[in-house]
């Protein structure tokens, strides 16, 4: 068949090139951020198509996320000038090996039709192997089998294949446990994420046919993101290409950020041991990002050991340095960003004028986006969050404003609906259908029908008595909610607490539990910007109808991890931080793993930037509801200083960015700005404010002083002073709550935070 005129390959360099034209054997295209790898992968799709050497349907090709695969499948439509009848093999390798599975399932011991657990039932099933098995599940959590048996899974490891050096896991329990929650599974016929491509593994080890028939169907075999591949689907791929060899891998070994999920960066060593001759394309003109940005990125991940090592250039002209700047607190970052968006949108700063569709947020960890999302729809800024919910769509954030709606108006049904059960109270169909005919036989409100039905004993037993316990704190907190002697950041906390929410979610082992806890509390400290718990709800029900056509302009926000691949002409990496980038837990670590993952993190954040990167640090955040004092991420030390401003942030000095056209520049030096906090508005709004109140105000802000009395000092025994509760002495310290026992009040948990040592 004559190949057609080929415009996709055109406007490719000669190493793309030769990448995109040498179909025959395996293709290793190792290559740094911005270089085209992808665009590359795509180019030899539609070739392949365009040769005739293959039909979409013979071509295997895996991209990191859905998303991804998608705009992978557009482009190839586009360059290839006609739609195609569809890639149904172009996906990630999770919707690829479901639909192999589902065709062999029986090779397993499954039926076709098995489900797919998530994380909390796989956690809710590990559960009940672990206590049947006389386990102290609260010693061990089933949470950690479930990593351990993850890790099996990502290594392609099978019960009766872990090796002796892992006899020890999960107190020694583990490998009889994943053997036996592998038995249960196939009982139920269902399979959990890393069975997918296990199975499928072990299929294709212990079937040749089968395996030969995908090796003869997958003529060709491409991946993008190599280097976040684990052992699993390494040896998925080198089986399936086991037969042609024609295999096609693109990764860059430092935007390796998945090793936390088993992902082996030497598997792109591996590669040319198992492929022998391999052709390897090396690319090193970078397309995307300015000099300043690239020398920067260069200059960071410079700082990891045992690199491939590649240098990058670009032909791009200068543009911007870097700009990095430092702020008095969280709010003050996202308030400036905001206007610097603004800004930027009407082409000042001496910049040119941005859309919003390019410009990009990027966070390390999502708790941070509350802050953004909050800042951008109080001065209607319309923005979209990537790759996961937005933060008043969470679960549990749903749950705690529907408590606190029904505080606010006891006949919101909905609310009341949303939470009567949950935490479970041991509220049926049963009780809630009673609750409902009670309700409308009244004419009264869901809630009002509740105490009506438990008055009238119509619902009995512990259902009954805990309804009656939700009922009467609900009226209780609704009081307090017009106490002037109680912030209103006390009762939500209060409410979350005694109503069993919050301990729900410290009980809970799912991976997800940390982060629901932590959003909690970025909902109480949201609060802190409202009069009242009213006005709080009225904003955010403005949020939720904020909801705009998608085909808006919009600034994405997202986490860095789910930025991998993508690009943006502006990019904002808020939060440079020591312990919150890096994050704690990689400084914690022994050793330099974690801290050279999260700078590879660093590469790939500061390299989806075309022109305009802009870095930033506040001195002080507000982490889980604590205030704490921030130091810039060493990562910040990294970036080289030639191409680097420095800007000024408004209000330091006498201020003078905020309003003016230009920017105060100055060397890397002038960072010192942050140390020079003290000048700042914010500092002086924190001491004003402290004075208010009469607190006397050392060094510190009002809220460290609190807080650092709250977390440590108290003593069992100790007398203590509740602004509604009066005085009481200690009786026990969990966390940051306290059991007083109150001389007026009795017996009760309260906040620690809330809490003042008794002067007499
Ligand atoms: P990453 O490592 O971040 O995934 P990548 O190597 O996959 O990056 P691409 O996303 O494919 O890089 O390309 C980066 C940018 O450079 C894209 O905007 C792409 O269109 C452009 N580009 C790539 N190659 C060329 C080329 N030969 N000529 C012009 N532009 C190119
Ligand atoms: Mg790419």
């Amino acid at each position: 068949m004559a190949a057609r005129p080929a415009p996709y390959l055109d406007d490719l360099n000669p190493a793309q090139r030769e990448a995109v034209e040498c179909l025959d054997g395996p293709v290793l295209m190792l290559a740094g951020a911005g270089t085209g790898k992808t665009k590359a992968l795509t180019a030899r799709i539609v070739h392949l198509l365009n040769t005739g050497r293959a039909r979409p349907n013979e071509i295997l090709s895996v991209t990191f996320t859905n998303k991804a695969a998608r705009e992978m499948k557009e482009r190839v439509g586009r360059l290839l000038g006609q739609a195609i009848e569809g890639m149904p093999w172009l996906g990630t390798f999770h919707s690829i090996c479901v639909k192999l599975l589902r065709r062999h399932a029986e090779l397993v011991g499954l039926k076709s039709n098995f489900t797919i657990l998530d994380t909390d039932d796989q956690i809710r099933l590990l559960k009940q192997l672990v206590q049947a098995a006389g386990i102290d599940d609260k010693r061990w959590p089933a949470r950690q089998l479930a990593g351990v048996i993850d890790g099996w899974k990502n290594r392609a490891l099978t019960p009766d294949k872990i090796p002796t050096a892992d006899a020890g896991a999960y107190n020694h329990r583990g490998v009889e446990l994943y053997a036996q929650y592998q038995e249960r599974l196939r009982q139920l016929n269902a399979v959990d994420f890393g069975d997918l491509l296990l199975h499928m593994v072990v299929i294709f080890q212990t079937h040749p046919d089968v395996l030969a028939q995908y090796q003869r169907w997958f003529r060709y075999i491409l991946v993008d993101e190599y280097q976040d591949t684990n052992v699993a689907q390494y040896l998925w791929l080198r089986l399936l290409a086991g037969g042609h060899k024609n295999i096609c891998c693109v990764g860059d070994d430092d935007q390796s950020i998945y090793g936390w999920r088993g992902a082996e960066v030497g598997n792109i060593l591996r590669f040319e041991k198992d492929f022998p001759g391999a052709h390897v394309v090396r690319l090193e003109q970078n397309y995307r990002s300015t000099p300043h940005i690239l020398a920067a990125a260069s200059n960071v991940i410079r700082g990891n050991q045992g690199r491939l090592g590649k240098e990058l250039w670009t032909q791009a002209e200068e543009g911007e340095k870097l700009r990095l700047i430092g702020h008095w607190d969280g709010e003050e970052e996202a308030r400036w960003i905001g206007e610097e968006i603004e800004a930027m949108q009407r082409g000042t700063r001496g910049l040119r004028a941005f859309n919003l569709d390019e410009i990009a947020i990027l966070v390390r960890a999502s708790h941070q986006m509350r802050a953004f999302e909050d800042r951008f729809l109080t001065i209607g800024l319309p923005y979209r969050v990537i790759g996961g919910p937005r933060f008043y769509e969470r679960m549990e954030i749903r749950d705690a404003m529907a408590y606190f709606r029904l505080v606010v108006s006891p006949e919101d049904d909905l609310a009341f609906e949303r939470i009567v059960n949950t935490p479970k109270r041991g509220l049926g169909d049963k009780a809630q259908q009673t609750i409902q005919t009670t309700a409308r036989a009244n004419g009264v409100s869901l809630l009002e029908g509740a105490r009506i039905a438990v008055e009238d004993g119509l619902i009995k037993g512990k259902g009954g008595a805990a309804l009656r316990t939700l009922v009467e704190d609900l009226r209780r907190w609704g009081r307090m909610a017009g106490d002037k002697d109680m912030t209103h950041m006390e009762l939500a906390e209060i409410v979350l607490d005694e109503s069993g929410y919050t301990t729900m979610w410290q009980n809970d082992k799912t991976p997800e539990a940390p982060g629901r806890l932590e959003n909690l509390k970025e909902l109480v400290k949201a609060l802190e910007n409202f009069e009242n718990l009213q006005g709080f709800l009225e904003h955010v029900s403005l949020i939720m109808d904020n909801e705009q056509a998608d085909s808006e302009q919009k600034v994405s926000i997202m986490t860095l991890h789910a930025a991998k691949g993508l690009e943006f002409p502006a990019v904002f990496l808020p939060g440079w931080e020591d312990g919150l980038f890096p994050s704690q837990r990689s400084m914690d670590e022994s050793g330099v793993k974690g801290l050279e993952e999260e700078r590879r993190l660093a590469y790939v954040g500061i390299t989806r930037a075309e022109e305009v990167c802009t870095i930033s640090f506040a001195a002080n955040r507000r982490v889980f509801g604590q205030w704490q004092s921030a130091l810039p991420s060493r990562f910040v030390d990294e970036l080289p200083e030639d191409h680097v401003d420095v800007l000024t942030p408004p209000g330091l000095y006498g201020g003078g960015y905020g309003a003016a056209a230009a920017p105060v520049r100055g060397t890397i030096e002038t960072r010192v700005a942050e140390a020079n906090v003290y000048n700042s508005p914010g500092w002086k709004r924190m001491q004003a404010r402290a004075g208010e109140r009469g607190v006397s105000q050392p060094k510190e802000s009002r809220n460290t002083v609190i807080d650092l009395t709250a977390v440590s000092s108290f003593t069992i025994g100790e007398r203590v002073f509740h602004q509604k509760f009066g005085y009481g002495s200690v009786t026990g310290i969990e966390g940051d709550k306290l059991e007083v026992d109150f001389e007026k009040a009795g017996p009760k948990k309260v906040v620690a935070r809330f809490i003042s040592a008794s002067d007499d």
